[in-house]
């Protein structure tokens, strides 16, 4: 059916239905907005299709099965089969069930859904091509508009993805069986958290990284944690070598790298998954039509509301400077849309934790002890290891600690770093602490449940008070 050219008006237009797209939008339908939301592929975005939900159902899963593999100790003896298909529908489960609340919470909403591809004309009008033969286009006149079109993975010259030897993240989520053996070209959290499912599945796996470390920009004794784990699960890391090219070789490839001194090394595997990063998605947008122009790292700067230099046009998420975490997204996604509405909001990024799904995972939020120094603290810090922990040990996992930095002066709360069994979950405390101006005293007074991880945090705050109960004091 061809339905031709339309013209429509909305108080708040709002490209890309991720984590930043979908909350801004319901946030500005609870707050009584007209708005209309634009997608062109899924509801939920990157995040809930392709991204956090997909990854951490394989996290678990592959836990699950490799938890009780590794129990013997604990008196399991499994015999543990994994079945990919079957894992990979529950996995699509979970993202079906996502999505479908995340529909249903936008027209609960009053949230205007339209699907298409959307890009600006003008200063005040986008156009939506929908998809399909035949469907034509619509024009959206909007009083505001907030673009929330998200990243894509960076691709490598010469490796371009192909699904079949070459694969992204999105792929990796999506295989159909487990590999061989798999190159991963790059050592950040996507690579390593996909570099643990598939290990942990069977898979050979080489981390390829240029840099000589993983996990760029946590710390050393934080990284030295997941690497060593990571080593004891079988995987290879090369270091200080650049994925450059690759060849198809019986069946299999061939993976060529180089070191700085330009000495090759050659691996032979059956795919290579590359994630080496993500870039924000604006050169489809027609950005002159409005004159807006990314920075010269292809983000877009916005202020305080997260507006642009554009009145009435805002930027969240992946778009926009800052960590691309989802998070953040739906954070600015709220500020954006209260903001549009009148209300008196404003971004706060002083404690944006970090997770990164690993075994064991790492939760980080604020400020390291160096970045407390750099800002002119003087930082009192207190560490407490996680084998010190009896829940810990407990759980069978005991590597990583707790470390908290405060200001030695005041004893407010700076920052956290987290190593260890649910680190992810752990960090939501010290978040809060930084949040609320919390001291060290509010957190080593605060009555922790025994025996549980998080005692670890109050021991730590003990710890940087000079009296841990369960680790010695320095
Ligand atoms: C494998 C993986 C694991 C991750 N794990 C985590 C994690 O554990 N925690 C975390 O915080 N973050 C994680 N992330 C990052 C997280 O997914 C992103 O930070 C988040 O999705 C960003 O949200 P967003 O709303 O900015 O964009 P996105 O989620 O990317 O959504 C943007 C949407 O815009 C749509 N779009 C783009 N252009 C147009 C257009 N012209 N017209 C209409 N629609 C358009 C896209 O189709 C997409 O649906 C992960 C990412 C990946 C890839």
């Amino acid at each position: 059916m061809v339905v031709g050219d339309v013209s429509t008006g909305t108080e708040l237009a709002i490209i890309g239905a991720g984590p930043g797209g979908y909350v801004a939008a319901i946030r500005a339908g609870q707050l009584g907005l007209d708005v209309t939301l634009i997608e062109k592929d899924a509801w939920g975005g990157t995040c809930l299709n392709y991204g956090c939900i997909p990854s951490k159902a394989l996290i678990t899963a592959t836990d699950v099965g490799y938890e009780a593999d590794t129990a013997e100790e604990m008196g399991i003896h499994a015999d543990v089969k994994v079945d990919v298909d079957q894992m990979t529908t529950w996995k699509d489960g979970v993202v079906d069930q996502l999505t479908s609340g995340v529909e249903k919470l936008c027209k609960a909403n009053g949230v205007n859904l339209v699907e298409g591809v959307a890009e600006f004309e003008s200063e005040n009008k986008l156009r939506v091509a929908h998809g399909g033969d035949g469907q034509g286009s619509e024009t959206i006149e909007f009083e505001n508009a907030i673009i929330a079109t998200g990243s894509r993975p960076i691709e490598v010259p010469g490796f371009e993805y192909d699904g079949e030897h070459v694969l992204s993240s999105r792929d990796v989520l999506d295989l159909d069986r487990v590999p061989e053996s798999m190159v991963v070209v790059g050592g950040g959290y996507i690579g390593m958290e996909l570099s643990t499912v598939l290990a942990k599945m069977g898979c050979d796996v080489t981390v390829v990284e240029m840099l000589d470390d993983i996990l760029a920009g946590y710390e050393e004794d934080v990284t030295s944690v997941v690497r060593q784990n990571a080593e004891d699960l079988g995987i290879d890391f090369r270091f200080g070598e650049a994925a450059s090219d690759w060849e198809k070789r019986d069946g299999d490839i061939v993976v060529t790298t180089e070191n700085e001194d330009g000495e090759e090394f050659q691996y032979a595997t059956e795919k290579a998954f590359v994630a080496v990063g993500r870039q924000p998605v604006l050169d489809t947008l027609n950005l002159d039509a409005i004159g807006l122009e990314p920075n010269e790292d292809g983000h877009l700067e916005t202020d305080k509301q997260a507006q642009t230099d554009v009145a009435g046009v805002y930027a969240i998420g992946d778009v926009a400077t800052g960590p691309m975490l989802a998070h953040k997204a739906s954070k600015e996604g709220q500020v954006a849309a209260e903001a549009i509405a009148g209300e008196p909001a404003a971004l706060d990024y002083q404690a944006v934790p970090a997770a990164v799904f690993t075994d064991p995972e790492i939760g980080t939020v604020g400020m390291t002890e160096q970045e407390a120094e750099d800002a002119g603290f003087s930082p009192a810090v207190g560490n407490f290891p996680m084998r010190a922990s009896g829940r810990s040990l407990t759980t069978g996992n005991d590597d990583g600690f707790v470390r908290i930095v405060a200001d030695e002066d005041s004893g407010f709360i700076l920052g956290a770093q987290i190593v260890g069994p649910e680190a992810s979950e752990l960090v939501a405390e010290l978040g809060l602490a930084i949040e609320m101006g919390a001291t060290l005293e509010d957190v080593a007074a605060t009555i922790h449940t025994h025996p549980t991880l998080s005692e670890a945090v109050m021991e730590a705050a003990e710890h940087a008070l000079g009296h841990a109960i369960h680790t010695l004091n320095r």
